[in-house]
């Protein structure tokens, strides 16, 4: 697939403590696949302080002041669509050596990242990753001037990052629905399935497929788990792993509708067999196509 984004990460100053550069390659890799990215590219990101942005933004925007990133596109892309760009200007922009298109420079700000993240009061990592996958849009022909382009920009942004989130969560919850699995009530089936919602707090919510005596009124482990988290007050989910010892557990068509009601763009990761080792991925909107979503619902309202 050609989703390649490669990253060049300079980080002079030595800003970054922990181990960003996964995590940053896996934001380029979700921009990549947001927008079907159909060459090989790298871009450069520079980890500055305050004082090396204000002089970029002095010398290039006339702005007096530190800001949280900056973005040098080298190609004139619209919305990713490299169809439109004319050959000079692409072949300008080839690399040799990185056998790739240059998209250009993006800036960040670590102290300006920072004093946001206290702001906003989530951890400087997502601010971080914010700042970059903003950045690539950017590079790859995105802009927030116009109302319509911005909301297009925001949506993309959001993807991305719950991507990012979900890939980093992964592992932990498909373990935390393992180890939760003994608690399914399947005395009829002995089919048992356990459920781990993600949502964008970081929170993880379990839940198992509970049966009853009159079968109609068995529950899945999936909204099992939904509930859980919409009954705490956690209703913005990204991402549900679903677990079984016994064959694959993908969601049953009532369990797809209601979690629709939550996420349309919700990963779903299944991981089956006796010895835990079969997994497959897909998302919501593959599982449940040409849907009656909610959105639909409210435009309804909107036309009567
Ligand atoms: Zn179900």
């Amino acid at each position: 697939m050609g989703y390649n984004l490669a990253l060049i990460i300079e980080d002079e100053e030595k800003l970054l403590s922990g181990d960003f550069k996964a995590t940053f390659q896996l934001c380029a890799d979700s921009c990549a696949k947001l927008v079907n990215l159909p060459e090989n590219c790298f871009a450069s990101i520079y980890i500055v302080n305050d004082a090396a942005i204000k002089n970029l933004n002095r010398e290039h925007r006339s702005i007096d002041e530190a800001t949280d990133v900056l973005s040098f596109p080298s190609l004139e892309l619209t919305e990713a669509d490299f169809l439109k760009l004319n050959k000079e200007q692409k072949a300008k922009e080839w690399d040799i050596q990185q056998n790739a298109y240059f998209l250009g420079d993006i800036i960040v700000s670590f102290e300006t990242a920072q004093h946001q993240a206290k702001r906003f009061g989530h951890n400087l990592e997502r601010e971080l990753c914010y700042l970059l996958v903003h950045g690539i849009f950017h590079l790859l022909g995105f802009d927030h001037i116009e109302k319509r382009d911005k909301e297009i920009m925001r949506k993309n942004e959001e993807l991305a990052l719950n991507e990012v989130m979900f890939k980093e969560n992964e592992k932990a919850m498909i373990q935390k629905a393992w180890d939760m699995l003994e608690f399914s009530y399947v005395p009829y089936s002995n089919y048992r399935v356990c459920a781990c919602i993600l949502t964008k707090s970081g929170k993880m919510y379990t839940g198992n497929n509970i049966e009853n005596a009159s079968y109609g009124l068995t529950i899945c482990a999936e909204r099992t788990a939904v509930f859980k988290a919409v009954s705490s007050g956690d209703r913005d989910i990204i991402a549900i792993a679903i677990v079984s010892d016994g064959i694959a557990p993908w969601p049953c068509g009532a369990c797809r509708q209601v979690l629709l009601e939550f996420a349309e763009d919700m990963h779903v990761v299944i991981a089956w067999g006796k010895d835990k080792g079969n997994r497959e991925y897909s998302t919501l909107k593959e599982l449940l196509p040409k849907s009656f979503s909610p959105l639909l619902n409210v435009e309804k309202r909107f036309m009567e």
